[in-house]
């Protein structure tokens, strides 16, 4: 042992009590990690098996050979700012100031973190809607807030339940954290959720947080309702999307946060200081890349083909398909095939029939079964076509 390492013990208790005491590996990389050494079909984590646009990598090589290779600004490359400002304003019909309400971060994640820790303070009370995307709760407790957990509503299709969300405000809320499409559940807003919460904020001080990264993924001809196109809404919301889910870049790591210039002032305090900038080519390569509105109009199209071709090889199995409004990711409903827990029977899964998924139990603070499990179809239709070969023995 070197003489300065200290006995493990030791350490131990020189770290103390975990600032995150609940948290363990995301269940994202331990289910990738198992489906590897199983040499299982990876419908598990969230992410493409096939190559983004090679236009959009040339305009990152051109980027890097052009000699965008120093810091970016502090809150993201102008000429992005300016091309997002264009799109949410033509597709929302509410416009974000590039200079003041823009801020290009490392992928959602870390907009999520940098929002979280921006506003919330020790002691305040964070609503978030069940089930809930993994980043989120963690994000609170490091602010020293408090989760209040809120379910959807399983039996009606995951719909968010708003007269439970208002009974769950106090005085102490600060934030309200919502995510449609809606990570792992598929569900979408309708205009009604909209009008129900305007409602329910106009007479609180609550400041909204909107995950929109699955906003170009909406299917059956369904809008995107984001936040942003409420007046009301978009003037308490931090509206955050990212480039991986949009453009099949997910290792990329550039999303962005829109906000009241108030709001992103803050943010940006906390945002400087956990990355100060984000890749300067990759910004570049999206700014040029964002001129053609293509491929975003077309994604919709593309996933719909994938969800439709997924869900008719499923269809012929035991397991019973829930319903998928937008995002890449389907949940079915296994109690006819088994008994086991969830986090087992994903276990079981990947031995038995060599296709990991994706317990939905993990997405519940409190214990929760409803032997429900996620699908990600983002996958070739040759890889959907193989798991489906393997799922007919279920
Ligand atoms: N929010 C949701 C709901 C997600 O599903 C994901 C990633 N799958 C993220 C945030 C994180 O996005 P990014 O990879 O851009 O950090
Ligand atoms: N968001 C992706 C999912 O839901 C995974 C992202 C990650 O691995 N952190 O599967």
């Amino acid at each position: 042992m070197p003489h300065h390492a200290l006995p493990l013990r030791a350490l131990a208790d020189l770290i103390g009590p975990s600032r995150l005491p609940n948290v363990g590996t995301t269940i994202f990389t331990v289910m990738s990690a198992l489906a590897a050494k199983h040499g299982a079909v990876n419908l598990g984590q969230g992410f493409p098996d096939f190559d983004c646009d090679p236009r959009l990598q040339q305009h990152f090589t051109d980027a890097m050979a052009a000699g965008h290779n120093q810091y970016a600004p502090m809150a993201g490359v102008p000429a992005l700012r300016q091309a997002l400002s264009v799109k949410h304003e033509q597709l929302y019909r509410h416009r974000y100031d590039p200079d003041t309400e823009i801020t290009v971060t490392a992928g959602a994640t870390q907009a999520i973190m940098a929002s979280v820790l921006a506003l919330v303070r020790p002691g305040d009370e964070v609503i978030v809607l069940e089930p809930v995307y993994d980043s989120y709760v963690p994000s609170i407790e490091l602010a020293g807030g408090v989760p209040i957990f809120v379910p959807l509503d399983a039996a009606r299709g995951y719909a968010p339940d708003w007269e439970r969300v208002r009974a769950a405000i106090t005085p102490k809320t600060r934030l309200l954290m919502l995510n449609f499409p809606h990570n792992p559940t598929g569900r979408i807003l309708r205009d009604d959720d909209l009008r129900a919460l305007e409602d329910i904020v106009a007479s609180t001080g609550i400041l909204l947080l909107s995950d929109e990264v699955y906003e170009h993924i909406v299917f059956d001809d369904q809008p995107h309702r984001s936040l942003a196109t409420s007046e009301q809404l978009a003037a308490r919301t931090v509206v955050i999307s990212s480039f991986g889910k949009t453009f099949h870049t997910t290792g990329w790591k550039i999303g962005y946060a829109l906000a009241p210039k108030e709001l992103t002032a803050e943010v940006r305090k906390v945002h400087q200081f956990m990355v100060f900038a984000v890749n300067t080519p990759g910004q570049h390569a999206f700014a040029a890349y964002l001129e053609d509105p293509a491929p975003y109009f077309g994604l919709r199209h593309f996933y719909q083909a994938k969800r439709d071709r997924f869900r008719l090889g499923l269809a012929r199995t035991r397991f019973r398909l829930l319903p998928c409004e937008g995002t890449y990711f389907v949940l079915a409903d296994y109690s006819a095939i088994s008994d086991l827990p969830e986090a087992e029977f994903a276990q079981k899964m990947i031995v038995d029939y060599g296709v990991a998924v994706i317990p939905v139990s993990v997405f519940y603070r409190q214990p929760f079964e409803n032997r429900v499990v996620r699908f990600c179809f983002a996958k070739k239709d040759e890889t959907l076509d193989e798991a489906l070969r393997r799922l007919q023995r279920a």
